[in-house]
């Protein structure tokens, strides 16, 4: 701020009741360029001091009426007047109090007889520290005014965090808020020893179809019904969460044990159950939950909501709508899981797979008229891993299409190979299993021909074992893909037959030429009386639709007597032989054992 400014255009009142006190003043200070105004009392001078903007006062003492240190006082004691300098103007020989002069509130004085300078000097410092006073003043505003703007400021980016702990489409807090309330939890169970809570993770076993079903608009507005029927299935104190699509996590803030949080799952499973009523549409879905209890067993919140979803994974996996509770096993096979999955590329990489045959036995002759490929983990640490324990890992993290695509290659080979040395007849048949990933890998016929070609190997010995659930998955692309096998002359048998859920007017259309038993029924088979049971059932299907049966997992006389009394046509098993190398194997075949 420009001092100068100020000073020019300060206001001075003086105060006298001696009209050439005034006189002299005003022409003094007016000089100076100051703006004078004049009183020539203290009632006049109050009046003036409150109607115009005063930056400083020339007070004198004795007047009557109200005297100097009167006017002063009741200046003092007004808010707009208070901070008005205030100059005594005083006359030794008038008494003047210098004490009372301070005392009422005056800033300084000066002596009658007036001597200019010193007037000047002090009316200025009092108006320049005025001026800084007013600018204090001006400053101590703004503060004030940013600080205020500044708290608005924090509490509308609160406001905005509050948005960003909730899910905008249903208003539940998100994982940002929900993982908040598992800590403090977490916390109150490190200083309440018995203390326990759960935590249910929560996913919808069929939202994507419905979503797509019915579109997103109506999708949303079954997300948002739900997150009302599960709060309505929770307590005040708990809280449910949604984590993203469909996924919602609840936290049961007073749950003591894992039967206390499964009641809750059961209550919000049957909940759920009740159809959905979306203008004017009913829609029915389900759940899988998973349970884990937390506690001080727990050292971060995010174990503990991961292993609600681990459990959550295995609800899905033992047939969804329905909880499961995490015990450590889970974790264990989560990380089991991880472990093999890194193991598995590193196994491509340094050839650590090997290709097992196993007979497969023509129950008319009695002879071997074929082998199964199966494959074979030699783990450098760990030797032989069964093929159950990493082909669901390989299949799930996609690595079966390579892997299987090896085996293919291997196999035929290895066939040509025995043709070659004349070891095999020519109707000798190689069964390589197929996965339902390898089916949706692209260019997959071509891939097959070159392979073929590459072996030299005559299509028709090549048979591919499928899954049920390969067909039953893909019906229209699989169909196709079937059927341009079929026309190579390759021959196709669908894989553990019975236990899966093939409609029977749906495998009728399937160009298949053969059903495998699963060794399942064929190990129950000496339970049910001849004729009666699932693999009676299989075999006559199978003849009836034109195809042959194989019959897996024969360990027994028995059972091969009885399955030839079925009319079964082709049997494997350990009563044959178990899956072998293919140097051993080829041993066996060339001995042409009979059963
Ligand atoms: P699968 O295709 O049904 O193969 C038959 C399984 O039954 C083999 O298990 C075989 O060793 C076993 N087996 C044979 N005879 C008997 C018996 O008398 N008693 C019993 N208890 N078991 C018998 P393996 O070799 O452990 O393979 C398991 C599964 O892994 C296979 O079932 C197949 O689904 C899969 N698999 C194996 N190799 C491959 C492959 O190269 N690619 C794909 N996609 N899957 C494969
Ligand atoms: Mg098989
Ligand atoms: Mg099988």
């Amino acid at each position: 701020m420009n001092q100068n400014l100020l000073f020019y255009s300060a206001n001075i009142l003086i105060v006298d009741d001696l009209p050439t006190n005034l006189r002299l003043l005003d022409s003094v200070l007016t000089q100076q360029g100051y703006n004078v105004f004049k009183a020539i009392n203290g009632k006049l001078a109050l009046r003036a001091s409150t109607t115009v903007d005063i930056d400083l006062i020339l007070l004198d003492i004795l007047m009557p009426e109200l005297n100097g240190y009167e006017v002063c006082r009741r200046l003092k004691a007004e808010a707009k007047t208070a901070k008005i300098p205030v100059i005594f103007l005083s006359a030794l020989n008038e008494g003047f109090d210098r004490l009372k002069a301070f005392e009422v509130g005056g800033i300084d004085y000066i002596n009658k007889p007036l001597v200019v300078d010193e007037l000047l000097i002090k009316v200025q410092t009092q108006l320049s520290l005025r001026a800084a006073g007013k600018e204090i003043m001006l400053l101590d505003r703004r503060i004030e005014e940013l600080t205020k703007k500044r708290e608005e400021g924090i509490e509308s980016v609160k406001n905005n965090l509050e948005i960003v702990r909730h899910d905008l489409l249903t208003g539940l807090p998100n994982r940002v808020l929900f993982m908040e309330a598992v800590e403090s939890a977490l916390q109150r169970s490190r200083i309440e020893t018995d203390y326990r809570f759960a935590v249910l993770f929560l996913d919808c076993d069929r939202f994507k179809v419905i979503n797509n079903s019915l579109g997103y608009l109506l999708g949303d507005e079954l997300l948002n019904s739900m997150a009302r029927r599960l709060q309505d299935n929770l307590s005040e104190q708990d809280m449910v969460a949604r984590l993203g699509d469909d996924e919602f996590a609840i936290l049961l803030t007073d749950a003591q044990d894992i039967a206390s949080a499964a009641e809750v799952a059961d209550k919000i499973l049957i909940a759920l159950k009740e159809p959905f009523n979306l203008q004017g549409h009913q829609v029915f879905i389900s759940a899988s939950i998973g349970i884990s209890l937390g506690g001080k067993n727990y050292q971060q919140t995010e174990h503990i909501l991961r292993d609600a979803a681990t459990a959550m994974g295995r609800a899905k996996v033992l047939g969804k709508s329905r909880y499961q509770t995490f015990d450590i096993t889970l974790h264990q096979e989560a990380l089991r899981f991880l472990q093999i999955e890194s193991e598995l590329r590193q196994a491509i990489k340094e050839n650590q797979f090997r290709v097992y045959y196993q007979p497969i036995v023509c129950l008319n002759t009695g002879k071997i008229d074929g082998v199964e490929a199966l494959l074979r983990w030699q783990h450098p640490t760990r030797g032989f891993v069964a093929p159950a324990e990493f082909i669901p890992i390989a299949e799930e993290t996609g690595l079966i299409a390579p892997i299987g695509n090896w085996v293919l290659q291997e196999a035929c080979h290895q066939l040509r190979q025995w043709q070659a040395a004349g070891m095999v007849k020519e109707s000798f048949t190689i069964s390589v299993n197929f996965s339902p990933q390898q089916f949706s890998q692209q260019n997959l016929i071509e891939r097959i021909d070159q392979i073929l070609m590459q072996a030299q190997l005559n299509p028709e010995c090549l048979k591919l074992e499928i899954t049920e659930s390969a067909i039953v998955e893909k019906s229209q692309t699989t169909v196709s893909i079937l059927q341009q096998l079929r026309s190579r002359n390759i021959q196709l048998s669908i894989d553990d037959f019975g236990i899966g859920y093939s409609s029977l007017s749906y495998l009728h259309s399937l160009p298949v030429n053969a059903l495998k038993v699963d060794k399942f029924f064929v190990q129950n088979l000496n339970e049910a009386p001849i004729n009666t049971g699932i693999v009676p059932a299989i075999i006559r299907l199978a003849k009836t639709m034109g195809m042959y049966a194989i019959a897996e997992g024969i360990e027994t006389i028995e059972q091969l007597e009885r399955l030839r009394m079925l009319d079964c046509d082709c049997g494997q098993g350990y009563l044959f032989s178990q899956p072998l190398p293919p140097e051993k194997v080829i041993e066996l075949i060339a001995r042409e054992p009979q059963w």
